[in-house]
């Protein structure tokens, strides 16, 4: 079972009494700069001259110097632009700063647990991921309350590196939460495999041959796509409340049986064979290196995907329909 971390677990003064250079200010660049230096930590955000982030991030109050500078001033840098950057971003801007002692910190350890950043052996390597975009972990800072984090230690330079860890988390309000001790490995590998597989892979595909099923049989594609896709939201939200069983119980009991005697008809054991080669491939690197060699290469099957997919009759359908509900918050 998973060992767990809370407000009393932590000590904030640590933090408090580093140097933290926040690099990127995004998603969750924001909310790490904003909730650490509200926590009373010494922040700064590393940014290029040119970024479009600027601008915010000094509108916060916030000191904003370029990555360079940044690494150079600090003693905890949190690496925190996007994952394909990352080596690079490293190799220019932070290597040549790191002095021993220092901590390397990410959100995310596909850089580490892939080997594309490998850290001098006298620097603490750590990882705090709050479970939740951005947005969500700044605000429920501002409301006092915290998002769950994970935290690991890929290399503990200084023999404090979890301590430290933890109190960088309790600074992000996360520990109000609770935290869950993870590894690098772990956190890469599960990360990648349920997005791909369940969360994002898994769904739309899904979405996608329902929806077509239906519209190759003569049905009409709105009526497909509040089947397909609108419900999903309501079948979601009632597993996240309450696992299956909650689901279950509030659907028709036609429906339950369905559920039962249809799923394993759709997910088969060839599926979940499927699977299980998705996450060797996720192990041993071989999807984490096509998909940086993709990036290298200015991502031109990635927008070949993302133009097929948009062009889908389930997606213009749900454009129209989404316009007459107004209480759906289609930000597009
Ligand atoms: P975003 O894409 O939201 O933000 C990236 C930031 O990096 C922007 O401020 C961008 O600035 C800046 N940036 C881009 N290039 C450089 C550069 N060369 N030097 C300095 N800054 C640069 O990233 P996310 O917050 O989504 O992801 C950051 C990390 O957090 C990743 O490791 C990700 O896996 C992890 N993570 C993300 C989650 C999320 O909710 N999104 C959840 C958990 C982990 P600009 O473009 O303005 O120049
Ligand atoms: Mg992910
Ligand atoms: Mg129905």
């Amino acid at each position: 079972m998973a060992e767990l971390f809370y407000e009393d677990d932590a000590d904030l003064s640590i933090i408090q009494g580093r140097k933290v250079a926040v690099i990127g200010y995004g998603s969750q660049g924001h909310a790490h700069a904003l909730s650490l230096r509200d926590s009373g930590a010494d922040v700064r955000v590393g940014l290029k001259p040119e970024s479009k982030s600027r601008q915010k991030a000094e509108e916060a109050g916030l000191r904003v110097v370029t990555p360079a500078e940044a690494a150079a001033e600090a003693d905890v840098i949190m690496i925190l632009v996007p994952d394909p950057i990352q080596a690079d971003v490293y190799a220019q801007d932070i290597a040549p700063h790191l002095k021993a002692g220092d901590a390397l910190f990410f959100g995310h350890g596909l850089n580490i647990r892939y080997g594309f950043i490998k850290p001098p052996a006298d620097v603490d390597v750590c990882m705090v991921a709050p479970k939740g975009p951005g947005h969500l972990v700044r605000r429920q800072y501002e409301e006092g309350r915290g998002v769950p984090a994970i935290v690991a230690v890929e290399q503990d330079a200084t023999g404090n590196a979890f301590a430290l860890a933890l109190s960088y988390a309790k600074g992000l309000g996360a520990t109000k939460a609770g935290v869950i001790k993870t590894t690098f490995t772990e956190e890469t590998e599960t990360d990648l495999f349920g997005e791909q597989a369940v969360l994002c892979g898994g769904t739309a595909a899904l979405v996608k041959a329902g929806f077509e099923t239906l519209v190759e049989a003569g049905y009409q594609p709105e009526i497909a796509y509040f089947e397909c896709l609108h419900e999903l939201k309501l079948i979601v939200d009632l597993m996240y409340e309450g696992g299956l069983e909650k689901m279950r119980w509030s659907v028709s009991e036609t429906a339950e049986w369905g559920d039962y005697v249809t799923g394993p008809r759709i997910i088969t054991d060839a599926t979940k064979a499927e699977m299980k080669k998705v996450l060797e491939e996720i192990q041993d690197g071989t999807f984490a290196n096509t998909w940086i060699a993709e990036y290298k290469a200015g991502l031109p099957k990635y927008n070949e995907y993302k133009k097929a997919d948009e062009d889908h009759l389930l997606e213009t359908t749900g454009k129209k329909l989404r316009s007459l509900m107004s209480w759906v918050n289609d930000k597009a």
